[in-house]
């Protein structure tokens, strides 16, 4: 670096006056605040509309909002004469009797208009009711043009272009149109989510000058007062918006919440813990009708799902919490996107225990996409298509592809290969099973109306399949216990009544001084739950107990399992999601592998111990336990509807 850089360790200043900062200079600094990217001009505008009382939000787009940002809404407008005032810094018209902790708008710091002046070319159109005309105002940098009579209905129309002209260094930090685009559409989901009786879209001009629709939700009245809006009663507020934001697909997979207390009112959707995704994006929490991002929030959810959901997946959130207003400050960032609790852990908590409790009512019940993954895979392998087609293949005399071929050339043979399989089935087990089996009809009878109803078959060494009143069930037996055994360890944790079970000859197990010491950090939880460890040189440490429920197991495994577990969540500051996570791991290593032939009974056994067990629907890694095809299903499959 040959050119001297101005910077703080190379300064040279001198003591001066203090001096107020000029109104360019201030307008350009809260810009920088308020005003990072596109989406937070769209955020600022629409919420601006919100608070003047619109029912309908248009906005307009061009280039990710690089170029063009039109907000059109049908609020109250703003008069004439305060047109020049509202661009001014510190000018609004939401604080009254200068109480901060009174505010029920989105704005009340005046600063959105003034920084979105000072970022791009602002021009504001605006007709009030008590007005024949509208007036119009453009604001260029530092310059407020002056008022020119317009054309308008009611309401406001503000455009920003050109963001950033006159500041290519804050351009050069805007990600591609593509992306600033995504960040725009979180923004307007994120509004239109909280405020579903207003109506809301958003077009995008593309370069060639075309306008399409990128969302359009028709706002949703709640007493049957606006003839032109969908009506809902009360109890759907949300549900219709979630499901126009989220899409169907989505919305089939979350389950309602609430939690109302005295002072705390938490109400949203939560997906099942089999429908999970990649990334946060999926996750929309709202405080007292603001949108916020609240890393706390998204941690409550992690402890909240940490039982049902594998490491990397998040689930669809969509949480309502409302508060007392003196208990929440939102003036703590100037896009008011933080906020702070005063009684923060009470929230976490609280949301914490409303998405276990959820989970567990809904204990039976597993996600559509997973039964719908199912009837895809049996679809595409059974494809009437597919076996025509390739039996003109076949016929043709071409080269098929060889799977293809085998498929076709067998569909003969597969059938007579059933038959010669069912008559050929080990009479010995039949026979020595065949006492047990009229007694099981008549329990068979009554199971079938249980929700994971009667087993009828155990395949492949893992699998149940157990027949319900209207469908069938596919059972992974290893997955269900380990959730089993998993509740268990929990509960004996919780009531101290864990039993241990002395090893005959203690397994000195080699380690390295990093794992040995990390499990030897948690010994007080370990010997609660029966591990009974020792330090053994600094390398290495002695197993003298385990907890009886698990049976036999590999001491060496075991612990290097467990060492890899505490080491990898070593982050997590929340000490009962950790020993979760321990938990979890343990009863891995106690279930039932798969590779042993069930008797009746013990399915039986098994499917109504995982009636009785919380969360038995998923695996304690989220995996599901179970899948339901039902028998409509099942028809629709062979074209019987
Ligand atoms: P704030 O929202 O914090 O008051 P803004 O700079 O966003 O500050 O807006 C300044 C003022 O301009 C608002 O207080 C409001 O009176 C007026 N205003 C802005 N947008 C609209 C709109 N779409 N409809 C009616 N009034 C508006
Ligand atoms: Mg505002």
């Amino acid at each position: 670096m040959n050119k001297t850089i101005n910077n703080i360790l190379n300064k040279k200043s001198n003591q001066r006056p203090i001096v107020k900062l000029d109104e360019k200079i201030a307008n350009q600094i809260a810009a920088g605040e308020v005003i990072e990217r596109p989406a937070a001009i769209v955020k600022e505008l629409v919420e601006n509309s919100v608070d003047a009382g619109a029912t309908s939000v248009e906005i307009l787009v061009s280039q990710g909002g690089k170029s063009i940002i039109q907000v059109k809404d049908n609020g109250w407008g703003i008069p004439k004469e305060e047109l020049p005032i509202a661009v001014c810094r510190h000018a609004t018209s939401k604080l009254i009797d200068n109480e901060i902790s009174n505010v029920n708008t989105y704005g009340f710091r005046g600063e959105a208009l003034p920084s979105i002046g000072a970022s791009g070319r602002l021009n504001i159109k605006s007709k009030i009711s008590k007005s024949e005309d509208a007036w119009e105002i453009f604001v260029e940098y530092d310059n407020i043009g002056k008022l020119i009579p317009t054309s308008l209905n009611l309401g406001t129309s503000i455009e920003v272009r050109d963001l950033f002209y006159k500041t290519p260094a804050r351009l050069k930090f805007l990600k591609s149109d593509k992306i600033e685009q995504q960040a725009i559409l979180d923004i307007f989901k994120r509004l239109s989510l909280i405020n579903p009786n207003i109506s809301f879209s958003l077009r995008e001009i593309s370069s060639s000058g075309s306008n399409k629709s990128i969302a359009n939700y028709k706002g949703i009245s709640f007493k049957n007062e606006n003839s032109n809006n969908i009506s809902v009663n009360d109890v759907n507020k949300y549900s219709l918006r979630v499901s126009q934001v989220l899409g169907n697909d989505i919305f089939q997979n979350l389950l309602p919440i609430v939690l109302s207390n005295e002072d705390l009112l938490i109400e949203g959707f939560i997906s099942l813990p089999t429908f999970s995704r990649s990334t946060l994006a999926h996750q929309y929490f709202f405080v007292n009708g603001r949108p916020v991002w609240d890393k706390n929030l998204t941690s409550a959810i992690r402890v909240g799902y940490s039982d049902f959901i594998m490491k990397g997946r998040y689930p669809v959130i969509v949480i309502f919490i409302n508060c007392l207003p003196e208990t929440v400050d939102a003036n703590v960032h100037p896009a008011k996107t933080e906020v702070r609790f005063q009684n923060l852990n009470y929230i976490k908590n609280s949301i914490i225990s409303i998405i276990k409790s959820t989970i567990a009512n809904f204990n039976t019940k597993t996600s559509s996409a997973v039964s719908e993954g199912m009837m895809q895979a049996f679809k595409k392998n059974i494809s009437h298509n597919d076996i025509v087609k390739n039996k003109k293949i076949g016929f043709s005399g071409s080269f098929p592809h060889p799977i293809n071929k085998r498929s076709v050339g067998n569909i003969n043979n597969d059938s007579e290969f059933l038959l010669n399989e069912v008559s050929s089935r080990n009479y010995q087990d039949e026979l020595s099973s065949r006492s047990e089996n009229n007694e099981y009809n008549y329990k068979q009878h009554h199971e079938i109306g249980l929700p994971l109803g009667a087993p009828v078959a155990h395949i492949h060494e893992n699998y149940i399949i157990s027949q319900t009143s209207n469908g069938m069930i596919i059972i992974d037996q290893h997955a269900a216990h380990e959730r089993i055994i998993y509740e268990k360890l929990k509960k004996f944790l919780k009531n101290k009544s864990i039993a241990s079970q002395a090893l005959l000859i203690p397994e000195i197990v080699e380690l390295g001084e990093e794992r040995s010491s990390i499990l030897l950090e948690f010994n007080n939880e370990f010997e609660n739950l029966g591990i009974i460890l020792e330090p053994f040189g600094k390398k290495s440490i002695c197993l003298r107990s385990l907890p009886e429920i698990l049976g036999q197991v590999n001491g060496s495994f075991f612990l290097n399992d467990l060492a890899d577990e505490l080491l990898e969540y070593n982050n997590i500051s929340v000490a009962e999601e950790k020993l979760e996570k321990v938990l979890s791991r343990i009863a891995c290593h106690g279930s039932v592998r798969s590779g042993r032939k069930l008797t009746v009974t013990e399915m039986s056994v098994l499917l109504r111990t995982m009636e009785e067990t919380p969360y038995s629907n998923q695996c304690n890694h989220g995996r599901p336990t179970f899948i339901e095809l039902k028998l409509k299903d099942i028809e629709k499959l062979f074209n019987r509807n």
